[in-house]
């Protein structure tokens, strides 16, 4: 079975279309959260996600989008964003993104946001979070998202290995537990603006990362033409 895995969309239309193209074909679609927040196409993202029947959990933004977490906990720009996003989203968006859970756990996967001790805000960003996070879960690995950095954390005996995709973009799933994130479709952070998709296939047990160029300008003009804050615009170019 071939798995798409997907995480902070943020409503980066033209980016998630970019990515389903050269991720497909697919046997199933999975996403970590912040499927809107920061960019223009709330309902279109949640209406290309639904379509694919994607499976997925619910991220910080989502929840705020929503209303199940308070905006003041963000940074301004953010806030803008989700706010803008509160106002203009469909009634069947709303109740998608309302039904979104905090966990899943889909075969040998757990799938959360942000790490699986705190689902919504915690980000699983050094080995010392990565030690606490792998005891938190009873699949044998777990899928997160939410730092928009494609990265990897492996129990090894007593020590925590931390794995970039590396340069053939992949790593074969072993009896070793692990933490794996697919990076960003719609808000790299990794000083590459290109939009990041993972692929798992369950028959080789291999994980496999990609990178895919996006028409980012197209995005950024219709984030300016909604009037979404000029920093959430630029960090696009840079993947910041
Ligand atoms: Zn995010």
């Amino acid at each position: 079975m071939r798995i798409a895995v997907l995480s902070d969309v943020h409503a980066n239309l033209v980016a998630l279309d970019a990515v389903l193209a050269a991720l497909r074909p697919f046997d199933a679609l999975w996403h970590l959260g912040d499927v809107v927040g920061y960019g223009p196409h709330p309902d279109e993202v949640v209406d290309r996600l639904r379509s694919a029947g994607a499976l997925g959990v619910c991220g910080n933004h989502d929840a705020a989008a929503v209303g199940r977490i308070d905006t003041d906990l963000f940074n301004t720009d953010a806030r803008i964003a989700i706010e803008w996003t509160a106002r203009r989203i469909e009634p069947s968006t709303r109740r998608w993104l309302e039904e979104l859970p905090e966990r899943r756990e889909e075969g040998d996967f757990s799938l959360v946001h942000g790490s699986p001790r705190d689902p919504i805000w915690e980000y699983v960003y050094s080995t010392q979070v990565a030690r606490a996070s792998l005891a938190a879960f009873s699949t044998p690995y777990c899928l997160v998202g939410h730092t928009h950095v494609p990265l990897v954390f492996r129990a090894d005996g007593e020590r925590i290995q931390e794995l970039g995709p590396g340069e053939d973009g992949g790593l074969t799933l072993d009896s070793r537990r692990a933490l794996v994130n697919p990076g960003s479709v719609g808000q790299p952070r990794d000083r590459d603006p290109r939009a990041a998709g993972m692929t798992i296939d369950t028959e080789r047990r291999t994980v496999t990362w990609h990178r895919i160029t996006y028409d980012i300008a197209r995005t950024q003009e219709a984030m300016r033409q909604v009037g979404l804050p000029g920093r959430l615009v630029e960090r696009l170019s840079f993947g910041v």
